[in-house]
């Protein structure tokens, strides 16, 4: 590298050197995710005791938190339908619907930055391969033709579940959610990772051996959550730009990029793979050579603490109004709850 960096081509474009090291973005991108990932196990324990309690084990009462329907991205799917069929906020989990809305706006704004700084399995699925990485000295990379069969399966996932949604009536989201079934699956959930069976724990023990040797395995392949994010994600009016003109071609870029993106070789990167994360302009050497910019003629930089700002405001802001007008809570009585919650577990899909 320090080659290139001394090379007379280098010298002739007037290289200003930056400071890279000491670039804050990922360390600032840490901090959110660590907060985000501290809320959730936050709201998985209250959730938790939440249930416990009407198990009868004597905590509490505990009271739910909302927040929980975060995990609930198909009930969040059926309720964004059924408000865009009927107008009116769906009763039951519709903390579902507005965070899976407020996801979406992120990455309308902020490309798939809901990938790379708020969701936990993203943050967890980074930190396994950093750790890969700092054990084996490298990670590992499917050869082109499987890499790019294997990420069109994230796409057909999604796919289905938009399918199975879009062909679902308004009528029929209300039946379903309302039904005992419908009104704890979030119970449902947490009893999946409860009560785990050998096949389910097979399947996640491969997918958490898997993204210690391939960067990001699940988010890249398989998750259609991040399918629908990265599609949101090419509408946004933030691009990765590459400056050719003081680029010295040191390819830091596309080796820190965790999308295996060619950053170094496009000018603008368009990618619904692109994750936001800033990886690739933390690295590089050369002031105003890459950045993250507003497609403004101006081409304004937008800077790792204007998305932290950005991805906050939206957050509060959508969450914080849901519950201000009092669509956060599913007002479903303690009488049921203690009724269906030590029966979730016959409660099959309707
Ligand atoms: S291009 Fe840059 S911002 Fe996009 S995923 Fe790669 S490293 Fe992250
Ligand atoms: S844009 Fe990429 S290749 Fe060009 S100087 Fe920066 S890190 Fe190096």
């Amino acid at each position: 590298m320090k080659a290139v960096l001394d090379s007379p081509e280098v010298a002739a474009k007037s290289f200003i050197r930056r400071d890279y090291k000491a670039d804050r973005s990922q360390r600032l991108r840490l901090a959110v995710q660590v907060a985000f990932l501290a809320l959730n196990a936050w709201i998985g324990v209250q959730f938790y005791w939440f249930v416990r309690h009407f198990e009868g084990t004597g905590i509490g009462p505990v009271s739910r938190p909302p927040g929980v329907e975060g995990w609930l991205p198909i009930a969040g799917l059926m309720n964004t339908r059924y408000w865009l069929l009927t107008g009116e906020i769906p009763r039951v989990h519709p903390a579902a619907m507005f965070l899976i809305l407020t996801f979406f706006a992120t990455s309308l704004l902020f490309r798939k930055a809901f990938c790379s700084w708020l969701c936990p399995v993203g943050t967890v699925s980074e930190w396994l391969w950093k750790l890969g990485r700092d054990t084996f000295k490298r990670n590992f990379f499917l050869p082109r033709w499987l890499d790019i069969g294997l990420r069109s399966l994230k796409y057909i996932l999604l796919g289905l579940f938009l399918y199975a949604v879009g062909s679902m009536s308004a009528r029929a989201i209300a039946e379903f959610l309302e039904s005992p079934y419908g009104l704890v699956a979030d119970v449902k959930m947490l009893d999946f990772f409860r009560f785990m069976g050998v096949t389910a724990a097979v399947v996640i023990g491969f997918l958490v051996i898997a993204s210690i040797f391939v960067q990001n395995f699940w988010c890249r392949y398989l998750c259609p959550y991040g399918a629908l994010m990265g599609l949101a994600a090419l509408l946004s009016p933030l691009r990765i730009r590459r400056n050719k003109e003081t680029c010295i071609d040191c390819a830091k870029c596309a080796k820190a990029c965790p999308s295996r993106l060619p950053v170094d070789q496009l000018v603008q990167i368009r990618s619904a793979e692109c994750l936001g994360c800033m990886e690739c302009v933390a690295v590089c050497p050369v002031e105003d050579t890459l950045d993250l910019t507003l497609i403004t003629p101006a081409q304004r930089p937008v800077r790792a603490w204007m998305v932290a700002a950005g991805l906050a405001v939206v957050f509060f802001g959508v969450t914080a109004t849901a519950q201000l007008t009092g669509h956060w809570d599913t007002p479903i009585p303690d009488w049921v709850y203690r009724e269906l919650i030590p029966r979730a577990r016959e409660f099959s899909h309707p």
